[in-house]
């Protein structure tokens, strides 16, 4: 992967298989400076947590990753894959402000070199993403189809 991407899925799996690639790439990478984060931006449905749920077990997760909605975040530990040791599935939907996410201590999350972050809505966050964050956008673009694009 190499620049802009766009696809189009046309049904759960295949988001999820895009998610499972996605992380194979990133594991390709040594750890940066700042954590991996991926902020996923898109309605209801458009099939964030799909993608993430694929994402998870690209990472070598074997629980399985539900929406985190009513908790906002859950970690996963990786088994020191390239150099990465935890994975952040995080959920700001019933957030009302960057405030909330304080007692997370998100800072350090986000900072810590060996840490995956997937992130959905994450406007409340903006501000302290680190700069070289991924964002993916997600749109529904029939009943069972999603346009989801990346820049990796
Ligand atoms: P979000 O986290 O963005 O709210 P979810 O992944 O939780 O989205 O839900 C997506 C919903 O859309 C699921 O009910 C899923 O079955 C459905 N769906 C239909 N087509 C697709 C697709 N191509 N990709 C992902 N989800 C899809
Ligand atoms: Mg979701």
């Amino acid at each position: 992967m190499n620049g802009k991407q766009n696809y189009i899925t046309e049904s759960p799996a295949q988001t999820k298989k895009l998610g499972r690639l996605l992380a194979k790439e990133i594991l390709k990478n040594k750890p940066a400076k700042t954590g991996r984060v991926l902020a996923l931006s898109g309605d209801l449905g458009a099939g964030k947590t799909s993608f993430v749920q694929g994402f998870a077990r690209g990472l070598g997760v074997k629980e399985t990753v539900n929406s985190p909605t009513f908790t906002v975040a859950k970690t996963y530990p990786l088994k020191n894959r390239g150099g990465f040791k935890n994975f952040y599935h995080i959920d700001c939907y019933r957030l009302e402000s960057g405030a909330d996410l304080g007692f997370l201590d998100i800072k350090k999350i986000f900072a810590g070199c060996q840490n995956i972050v997937a992130i959905e809505w994450p406007d409340v966050a903006g501000k302290i993403l680190p700069k070289n964050t991924i964002a993916v956008d997600f749109e529904t673009t029939g009943k069972n189809s999603r346009s989801i694009s990346f820049d990796f």
